[in-house]
């Protein structure tokens, strides 16, 4: 028999009659398939969880793991004990006991190593494995999870690793829109999108998959669903670029609140110091994303400005200012007042003026624009968050993604 990977996010299990439902869902597939169900925990809760560890605050991330990580082993307890209520033969399972192996990084730990053999041994006895979302186990033995969202590449990478038929992300929407369905209502659903575009949509805002788990899908060559927990409607299908007819010069405008800006002014202009700097930020684990270097007119200092992850502004001042000896600027600041508005599509590789009619679009908003970054595939710009959703819908409008 075959197997496939389903997996179902947050507001999917948000409640007992909705898992319920899921357990109708998976075993309508159980007639035809062995399967693996990736549970995240109910709506809201691993957020609950993170503020009882903000209440503690103190650096602790092996407990931070362990707390974080709980909401799931409620999930996959109900669904398992729903599933066998219907007598389909089915197991709970935490990550530990696959075992899903991971780096040492808390909070963001990376899978090294998924137990193939414990999976398979396991299915000679049961037809479902419920297994937890967001999990794993260290090398030195201690709980990891994978990053707010992990979910989506728990579910990539056992469906790589056992080499699924199929592996299914069922959300809350039915599928990837050109833009989030929740701030722009012309947003139109695409019925197939490339591993880069879906990468650089992830990795610029737009949370419906976690960006590791596309990277992973994209290195193993894994096509993805992304649909509805709710209706019966086919989703968007994320494939190979070779897969699709046509590229879009735009397929979609996604958008990230998650970054704070970091202004370091009067540094020496003088080779090594963005070494130093961002060397600083990547020993520490700072995820740096835009980076922009201006020199003074005076010819002898510089500015850098970059932005972080909201939740390491604090990690990344403290870190420079532990450096103020070596790095000698006059002033550090912070912003977080900022969005990040990113356009992104395969054929801007062979087509020219889309980042003007961006920034002229904005203009034309009166809408300023602090940095721009771009890749071969897609441009992205900060401005002040207000306009968040006033940038996103002219975008949307002049690009012509409602006529998709
Ligand atoms: P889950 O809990 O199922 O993992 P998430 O909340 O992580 O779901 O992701 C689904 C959400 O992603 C949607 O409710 C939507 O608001 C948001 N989203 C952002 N950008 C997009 C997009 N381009 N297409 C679809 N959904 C998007
Ligand atoms: N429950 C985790 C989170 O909220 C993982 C997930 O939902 O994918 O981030
Ligand atoms: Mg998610």
């Amino acid at each position: 028999m075959s197997t496939i990977v389903m997996k179902f996010g947050g507001t999917s299990v948000a409640t007992v009659e909705k898992i319920r439902k899921i357990a109708q869902t998976v075993k309508s597939e159980s007639v035809n398939y062995k399967i693996v169900v990736i549970l995240s925990a109910m709506a809201g809760v691993t957020n609950e969880l993170q503020s009882l560890i903000n209440k503690v605050d103190f650096k602790a991330p092996k407990e931070a793991d362990l707390i974080l990580t709980s909401g799931e082993q409620v999930t996959i307890g109900l669904l398992s004990m729903l599933l066998k209520k219907e007598g389909i033969k089915s197991i709970p399972l935490l990550g530990w006991q696959i075992p899903i192996i991971t780096d040492e990084q808390h909070e963001k730990g990376r899978i090294l190593n998924i137990n193939n053999e414990n999976l398979n041994k396991y299915f000679q006895l049961y037809d479902v494995i419920v297994l937890a979302g967001f999990q794993g186990i260290s090398t030195h033995g201690h709980i990891t999870s994978l990053g707010r969202g992990g979910s989506d590449t728990t579910a990539v990478a056992i469906a790589s690793s056992i080499r699924a038929e199929r592996c299914d992300i069922y959300t809350d929407v039915d599928g990837v829109y050109t833009t989030d369905p929740n701030i722009e209502n012309k947003a139109k659903k695409i019925n197939k999108l490339t591993y880069e575009e879906m990468l650089e949509m992830s990795s610029t805002g737009a949370k419906v998959l976690q960006t590791r788990s596309v990277e992973l899908a994209m290195k193993n060559n894994l096509t993805l669903q992304v649909l509805s927990s709710f209706t019966n409607q086919k989703g968007t299908y994320i494939v190979n670029e070779n897969e699709l007819i046509e590229n879009e010069i735009v397929s979609g405008v996604s958008y990230s609140k998650n970054e704070s800006k970091i202004t370091i002014s009067g540094i020496p202009d003088k080779p090594g110091i963005s070494a130093l700097i961002f060397g600083l930020m990547a020993s520490n684990n700072i995820n740096v994303d835009m980076i922009v270097q201006n020199i003074s007119q005076d010819g002898i200092n510089a500015n850098i400005t970059f932005t972080v992850p909201n939740n390491e502004l604090d990690e990344a001042k403290k870190i420079i200012k532990a450096k103020y000896d070596e790095l000698n600027y006059s002033n550090l600041s912070t912003d977080t007042d900022i969005a990040k508005i990113s356009v992104v599509g395969m054929g801007m590789m062979s087509q020219s003026g889309v980042a003007e009619k961006m920034f002229t679009t904005l203009a034309k908003n009166k809408i300023n624009i602090q940095a721009i970054s771009t890749s071969e595939i897609k441009i992205s710009v900060l401005i002040k968050k207000i306009y968040t959703d006033l940038a996103i819908q002219s975008l949307h409008d002049v690009y012509n993604l409602d006529k998709k």
